[in-house]
């Protein structure tokens, strides 16, 4: 039972939400509706407004065994954030300020409720860059830490981990724990800060953030590249890796999904040759360095059959093109019964891709796929006829074990959450479990903080 007295106590009658019908965008995050659990019946959503508040309510909800379901941006695509059984939804929304920007250590301190959007703003204004850029800017900082974030800037850069240099938590049982600091080495004992991270929720809540910056980057160009192959185009991605220049991003599409975007934007997709298409993006010290990678990698492209090449420099251009890449998502959600997030070795893509398109035909169905082919990870769409004929889970699993073949796993960059678990056991071994469930009852004895996600 939700203690609702104590809770108001601890936060103040005005960050309680207690009526349904005022709680409902608490109680779902972006996963596809075919795919998202039902929130429980019984649920309260409190506003902490800091780390002593939080570990006064984790203290309570642990004496009382009542289960907490951390939420930031809510914009997880694994059901991550949604409280499917009954208790309380701590929204992080209050933890929101930017405490400081380090210049002199190029590091930047965050409550764990900042959103990306604003992480950004403040870095950027001190002429500074924070280079992981998952999708939504409306995640909070403590969610992609909590889900490890990718993003198309990985290629780079790498994922959110590579940037976490400190974070303060608060435990299950509300101690307060202070992890790393403004460091760039630290070998000291086991490292439980690396161990919160990716642990979605299920460890501790995270409440404050260090992150490592770099200076900004002093010029950026976009290229579309286009082939009529996809395998000449997916085959050119090692090619130009291994000529020396590594991209911020390197995106596979194909012409048919993103110019079911560009339309939904109102836009139109520039490039006019093509079916299958490289986006890639150079960042450098100036722009003849820019300059002298693009054409590096358009050398690269047309020596392996690329019949189009466009670079856009203008500001504008280059926005217009990433704006068009990143509402895929949203302008295919309505046909989507399912959206996966698998990786693969990145010089398997096309296989992959490949074996996606038997099950396809195996199964009298289109999936629509695209993602980050630098990194190998894919985002097959499963489209809503699949549910409506009750095969979705059938040709989901099919999938997940054509990844396996090539040695992929089933999440990349969105987490299990709850609606993977069903899959994890195709993925560990009965020891790792193990290992992982001890962790999970050394850190939360009561099991209370976000239950049926990630491991259990
Ligand atoms: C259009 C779109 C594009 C996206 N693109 C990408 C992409 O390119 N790469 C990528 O990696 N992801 C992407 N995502 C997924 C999502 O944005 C990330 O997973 C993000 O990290 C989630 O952050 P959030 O604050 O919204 O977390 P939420 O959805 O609120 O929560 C996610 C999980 O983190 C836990 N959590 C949240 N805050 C905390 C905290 N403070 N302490 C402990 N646990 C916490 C929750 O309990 C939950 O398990 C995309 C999503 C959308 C809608």
């Amino acid at each position: 039972m939700v203690d609702i007295a104590e809770l108001q106590r601890i936060v103040g009658q005005d960050w309680i939400i207690t009526q349904r019908e005022q709680m409902e965008s608490y109680l779902r995050d972006e996963t596809v509706l075919a795919e998202r659990p039902a929130a429980a019946d019984n649920v309260v959503v409190v506003k902490p407004a800091s780390t002593e508040e939080i570990s006064s309510i984790l203290k309570l909800a642990n004496r009382k065994r009542t289960r907490v379901y951390p939420r930031g941006g809510g914009t997880g695509l694994v059901a991550g954030a949604v409280p499917t059984q009954d208790g309380i939804v701590l929204s992080l929304e209050r933890l929101d300020r930017v405490e400081e920007v380090d210049k002199e250590n190029l590091m930047v301190v965050v409550q764990a409720g900042v959103t990306l959007a604003d992480l950004l703003k403040a870095v950027e204004a001190e002429d500074l860059l924070f280079p992981p850029h998952p999708g939504d800017e409306g995640a909070q900082v403590g969610g992609m830490v909590a889900c490890n974030a990718g993003g198309t800037r990985a290629l780079k850069y790498g994922v959110v981990r590579n940037y976490v240099k400190g974070l303060e938590v608060v435990l299950p049982t509300g101690e307060i724990v202070n992890m790393g600091g403004k460091l760039l080495k630290n070998n000291t004992g086991l490292d439980l800060m690396h161990l919160l991270i990716d642990s979605e929720g299920i460890l501790g809540i995270i409440t404050k953030v260090i992150f490592r910056l770099y200076p900004r980057f002093a010029s950026t160009a976009t290229l579309v590249i286009s082939w009529d192959d996809r395998h000449a185009a997916i085959g050119t991605v090692p090619k130009i890796l291994q000529s020396g220049v590594i991209p911020l991003a390197l995106e596979y599409v194909e012409r048919d999904a993103i110019e079911v975007s560009a339309e939904y934007l109102g836009l139109k997709w520039p490039p006019a040759r093509g079916t299958a298409h490289l986006i890639i993006i150079v960042t450098g010290s100036s722009e003849d360095d820019v300059y002298s990678q693009c054409q590096q990698i358009s050398n690269v492209c047309q020596e392996h059959g690329a019949v189009d090449t466009l670079i856009a420099e203008r500001k504008e251009e280059q926005a217009e093109i990433l704006k068009i890449r990143s509402e895929m998502f949203s302008a295919l959600k309505s046909r989507i019964a399912d959206a996966l997030d698998i990786a693969v070795p990145p010089a398997e893509v096309a296989n992959f891709m490949d074996a996606i398109d038997r099950v396809a035909e195996r199964y009298d169905t289109s999936i629509v796929t695209y993602g980050h082919a630098g990194d190998g990870n894919l985002h097959p769409h499963l489209m809503v006829d699949l549910q409506q004929r009750g095969i979705l889970e059938q040709v989901k699993e099919e999938i997940f074990r054509e990844g396996a073949k090539f040695g992929g796993v089933i999440t990349a960059e969105h987490g299990i959450g709850k609606t993977r678990l069903p899959q994890l056991d195709m993925m560990l071994d009965d020891k790792s479990k193990e290992l992982m469930k001890g962790i999970k009852k050394l850190f939360d004895p009561n099991n209370i903080l976000n239950p049926g996600c990630a491991i259990v």
